[in-house]
């Protein structure tokens, strides 16, 4: 994950461990995108008035940057992202078998979290087995949370329509998404 150091103000990515793998090596490199997108002012900050609301707005931000930084990894430096897409994916399915009832703000999370994957999963397009397993990824979840899964179609569908290269594209989904689930009171960005 990507922060801000609390005693220097720098940005800092922290690894649990070295990375060795191509995953790692691709984590790593998804982390320092979104610096680099900060550095070249291509970024909004989001803020939080309320801490039960900081993963909600990592999970927005995912949103407004995953896809684009993911889509360059794989054109400009060859970053073979459907291994580290399918282990995500295998883990995810393992709960997706029942339906449960998804309350507070676990409520708003998830369908934010679909809208990241659908956004980033869709990148590939060019492995059969990837999206037979993609396609099954979106039956259950339209089978066992079908106004979640709804929901997260219609936000990954809106950013789409946005785009994501710049800070008003950002600050549009932002918005789009503060409106859907009424959180400006907690939420604003700058
Ligand atoms: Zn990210």
């Amino acid at each position: 994950m990507t922060a801000v150091d609390n005693e220097t103000g720098i940005d800092s990515i922290w690894l649990q461990r070295l990375p060795v793998t191509l995953t790692d090596a691709y984590l790593a490199a998804h982390e320092l995108g979104h610096v680099i997108r900060k550095v070249d002012n291509l970024s909004l900050l989001i803020v939080e008035e309320d801490l039960n609301y900081v993963d909600v707005a990592g999970y927005i931000k995912s949103i407004m940057e995953d896809r684009v930084i993911d889509k360059m990894l794989r054109e400009k430096y060859n970053f073979i992202l459907v291994d580290h897409y399918i282990d995500v994916m295998t883990n995810v399915m393992k709960f997706l078998d029942i339906s449960i009832v998804v309350t507070g703000v676990n409520r708003i999370k998830m369908p934010l979290v679909h809208a990241d994957y659908l956004l980033r999963w869709s990148l590939i397009d060019d492995d059969e087995s990837f999206k037979r397993e993609f396609d099954k990824y979106k039956r259950l979840m339209n089978e066992n949370y079908q106004s979640i899964a709804e929901e997260g179609e219609d936000i990954a569908r809106e950013a789409m329509k946005i785009g994501f290269e710049t800070r008003d594209n950002q600050k549009q989904i932002f918005d789009y998404i503060i409106n859907k689930y009424t959180l400006a009171e907690v939420l604003s960005v700058k």
